[in-house]
């Protein structure tokens, strides 16, 4: 790009929430430090996106910020048209085709990148979209992968993959850390080990080794070490610029996070938010993806219904959905009218977190929630269900003394595992107790979180860690962009 241009940066999220949420942030973020940045998304994404006021916002701050909306058709896998969200996968037999049919967006994505002018200066790509690589090889155009866990797990998981341990649940201590990590939990049953899946995380990983470094969500002062062995390990530049929620601070509405409306108005959630004290509420939700059934529900309910506290627990429409389920939930809410809000569909979860009145949150463990109550100084009872979320849970518990398991052990299926035991009432009950009484333990983990929290605070601002991080990133790829040509690879 010419001296006086703005860097260009191409961003391509993968079409699941808790892979778009961040990298929105970081297109915000990077538009916000006078980059230009284009979002390129599936159609419903780009619309939810465009609902949420996220182009009106950028726009109306004269931010070089743009939503493109990539031609996708999942009818030629055999899915429903509307199935360009990871949230809206029906079955565990959906994966594959939902992930072929992103793979065919590499057509659209060469014509969009080839007819730019100036080439962008730099793709930043999630790892799993791995069909960006070819395109920006063979434009000369640099691309960097996106990591959306935690560089703790990226680090295991890389380590793991060198040294071809796959479905090993033996503890193995990683070079660089001095702890046991169990490499069978890492990634089970996360997306890429559906069945059929294999060979897209191959090609995925191999699309890491021949791009230029890493963009991940994190900073230094919660994840220094990972970060130096994650570096030195690839070999490659590793870009911690977060906690990416927190340039979020205005609080967008859910649609803007790319969820659609629940039944309770954020409004009505902070309202009630506002009449309980401060730090009692214990907050309750499993992400964008996991879907739990019924059975697992009835005891999560019970236990929050005994554990005597005041709760706010977010429910999928897809979870409760038979009428007896409803009017067991309905029940529910009347017995514990006052003491619990149950949020049907999608909660303004940062709304959620930055109020004073959370004081824990009972979560899958998914690297954004565990982010983002880091971030706002709120301990976490850990309850991880597959792919990354028991090596985030070890982080938590174990490395940074903010969180308490609530005590799974075996990962479970993405999508309504009907073998998987359900955690009990009483226990539900007693974890959330201990996470939220007074006791010395509980004290401390909800130190340790504030004081991370002011830190990520610190690590935002102008002079922080990942401030800085990203001044560097913006400036080392002003001059880039693609100057060689060849006839094309899709
Ligand atoms: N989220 C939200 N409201 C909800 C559920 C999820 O805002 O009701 C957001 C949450 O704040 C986070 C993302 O969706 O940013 C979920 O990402 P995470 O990594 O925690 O889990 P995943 O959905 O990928 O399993």
């Amino acid at each position: 790009a010419a001296m006086s241009e703005p860097p260009h940066f191409v961003l391509v999220p993968l079409a699941a929430h808790g892979h778009l949420i961040p990298m929105v942030d970081l297109a915000r973020l990077l538009a916000s430090r006078g980059a230009r940045v284009s979002l390129l998304t599936t159609s419903l994404n780009a619309r939810r996106l465009r609902d949420g006021g996220v182009t009106d916002k950028a726009a109306r701050a004269k931010l070089l910020l743009e939503v493109v909306e990539l031609p996708y058709s999942p009818a030629d896998y055999g899915l429903p048209p509307d199935c360009q969200n990871a949230d809206m996968i029906a079955n565990n037999a959906q994966m594959l085709p939902f992930f072929l049919a992103l793979r065919d967006l590499a057509g659209p994505f060469e014509a969009y990148v080839r007819a730019l002018v100036p080439l962008p200066s730099c793709i930043i790509s999630d790892w799993c979209n791995s069909w960006t690589a070819g395109v920006a090889a063979c434009l000369g155009i640099p691309r960097l992968f996106f990591q959306g866990p935690s560089c703790f797990f990226s680090l295991c998981d890389l380590n793991a993959a060198a040294h071809g341990l796959h479905e090993d649940r033996e503890p193995h201590v990683v070079p660089g850390m001095s702890m046991c990590v169990k490499v069978g939990n890492r990634r089970a049953h996360g997306f890429f080990t559906s069945p059929g899946c294999n060979e897209l995380r191959q090609d995925a990983v191999a699309a890491m080794r021949t791009s230029h470094g890493a963009v991940i969500n994190t900073f230094l002062d919660l994840e220094e070490k990972s970060v130096a062995c994650y570096e030195a390990a690839l070999g490659k530049p590793v870009w911690a610029l977060g906690p990416l929620c927190l340039h979020n601070r205005d609080g967008d509405d859910m649609a803007s996070r790319g969820g659609d409306k629940g039944g309770v108005s954020e409004r009505a959630i902070v309202a009630w938010l506002d009449k309980q004290a401060p730090d009692s509420v214990v907050y309750v939700s499993f992400g964008s993806v996991a879907r739990k059934l019924p059975k697992q529900q009835f005891e999560i309910g019970h236990g929050l219904e005994h554990c005597g506290r005041p709760f706010l627990w977010v429910v999928k429409e897809s979870e409760l959905a038979s009428p007896e389920s409803r009017m067991w939930l309905e029940n529910l809410e009347a017995r514990t009218s006052g003491r619990g809000l149950v949020v049907r569909g999608w909660a303004p979860q940062l709304a959620v977190l930055s109020h004073r009145s959370v004081g824990g949150f009972v979560t899958h463990c998914g690297w954004n929630s565990v982010l983002e109550s880091i971030a706002h100084g709120v301990p976490v009872l850990t309850w991880p269900h597959f792919a990354d979320q028991f090596l985030n849970e070890q982080l938590a518990v174990d490395v940074l003394g903010v969180g308490l398991r609530i005590g799974v052990t075996m990962p479970i299926m993405i999508l309504n595992d009907d073998a998987a035991a359900p955690v009990l009432r009483g226990d539900i009950a007693r974890a959330v107790s201990e996470l939220m009484q007074g006791g010395e333990e509980a004290e401390e983990r909800r130190r340790k979180a504030k004081e991370y929290g002011a830190k990520a605070r610190r690590a935002m601002e102008k002079g922080g860690d990942s401030y800085e991080r990203l001044t560097q990133l913006i400036e080392s790829f002003r001059h880039a962009g693609g100057k060689e040509h060849c006839s094309g690879v899709t």
